[in-house]
């Protein structure tokens, strides 16, 4: 018989009742050092108490409204967006496939009323992951999320990650965009070359093309960077954000420059949820804490501690691990042993984490780690390593 709840997700048999700090506690008090945080979207871990004062003190005044009203906390996170961003204007929704639908149609309306309606195609990656929806699985082009679901929606090229030739020689008249992790999530921690992103800027303005950052996992002080282009040097025309931009709340954003943004009119885009005032005061409070003094400087020196200890263990355990990737805290091992397997050999010793393509093992704590954890998952990491079955 069918459960209740559609099965869809290969869960663990596994269920938590609290959380605190980096750690999450089951009901008869076994603790867990988080290093998966909810799939690097518990950025400032569990609990903060920035986070829930803000969501008391709002869950006590006012959830929602509709966007038929103004939102102040949604100006506000939209102003500060911008003023720590390349963008000029933002539409919130509530999950990251929400926020990279926003990016497409807002890439097809652009050319549309630039008088191109025939320029409506996007490059995209190979092993990139955007979302869930039609588009979102067209868009991320992997044979596994688009089975069963014809037709595929119409408009996207896909081109080999870190390949400049290749993309440049998928460009055609109709090619509007080209949409780009700057670090693969689901694809493997796999960092884009700065140069390769410096690339694909020169490219866009080569042909006219819109430059679309999908930072919807790399975003949001995860890289030690507010935003992971940024490493390179260059900014987009359109990026989507969401997984840690509410902290564990349900929030996603689509940024773009004035001139795409100009192409949204009144009536054009919209979401019921999208930007409510439960959510605006969570990430405004996100953003209040990640945006704080030295808060980015020590995601960079934790993700060069955490780098540096996973360097040693794959150094100590060639027979077990073929390299480690990454940047700040959004760090991967590529395991010669099964990456599902060891996951759940490592939450048996009390640590979590989570697979990722191209058989990698991904680590992306909160950002708000210490010395002290990162010793103590380097610990349970090396234990099973050693203990992996070549
Ligand atoms: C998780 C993710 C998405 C999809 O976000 P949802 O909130 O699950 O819709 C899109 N792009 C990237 C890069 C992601 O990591």
């Amino acid at each position: 018989m069918i459960s209740p709840v559609m099965p869809t997700y290969a869960r663990a048999d596994l269920a938590f009742a609290r959380g605190e700090g980096v750690y999450l506690y089951t009901a008869d008090g076994e603790r867990y050092l988080d290093f998966a945080a909810g799939i690097a979207v518990n950025a400032l871990g569990h609990g903060h108490p920035r986070l829930v004062s803000a969501l008391a003190e709002q869950g006590a005044a006012l959830w929602h409204v509709s966007n038929l009203y103004r939102i102040p906390d949604q100006e506000r996170l939209a102003e500060r967006l911008v003023a720590n961003s390349f963008a000029d204007s933002v539409f919130f929704s509530n999950s990251g496939a929400e926020a990279v639908e926003c990016g497409v149609k807002m890439v097809r309306r652009y050319f549309d009323e630039a008088g191109e309606p025939g320029r409506y195609r996007i490059i995209t990656c190979a092993g990139a992951f955007h979302g869930r929806t039609l588009a979102a699985i067209a868009a991320g082009g992997q044979e596994k999320h688009l089975a069963g679901f014809d037709p595929v929606v119409d408009g996207f090229d896909q081109v080999a990650f870190g390949n400049l030739n290749e993309l440049r020689a998928a460009i055609g008249p109709e090619t509007a965009a080209i949409l780009v992790e700057p670090v693969l999530g689901e694809g493997g921690v796999r960092v884009a070359d700065p140069e390769y992103l410096r690339g694909l800027r020169a490219v866009a303005d080569e042909y006219g093309l819109l430059l679309f950052f999908d930072e919807v996992q790399c975003g949001m002080g995860r890289t030690g960077r507010l935003f992971a282009h940024e490493w390179a040097g260059v900014t987009p025309d359109i990026m989507a954000l969401a997984k840690a931009l509410g902290g564990g709340f349900p929030v996603a954003a689509c940024l773009a420059t004035g001139r795409v943004a100009a192409c949204m009119t009144t009536g054009t885009h919209g979401s019921t949820f999208g930007g409510n005032p439960l959510a605006m005061a969570v990430a405004n409070a996100v953003l209040d804490v990640m945006l704080a003094d030295g808060f980015l400087d020590t995601v960079e020196r934790m993700g060069n501690i955490l780098r540096g200890r996973l360097d040693e263990i794959a150094a100590r355990r060639p027979e077990a691990v073929e390299d480690v990737r990454g940047l700040g805290l959004m760090l991967g091992m590529k395991l010669r042993t099964d990456a599902r397997d060891m996951v759940e050999r490592l939450r048996g010793r009390g640590l979590l984490t989570v697979a990722a393509g191209d058989n990698v093992l991904r680590l992306v704590p909160p950002l708000i780690i210490e010395e002290s954890h990162i010793d103590e998952a380097a610990a349970i990491l090396d234990r099973c390593l050693a203990e992996a079955p070549a």
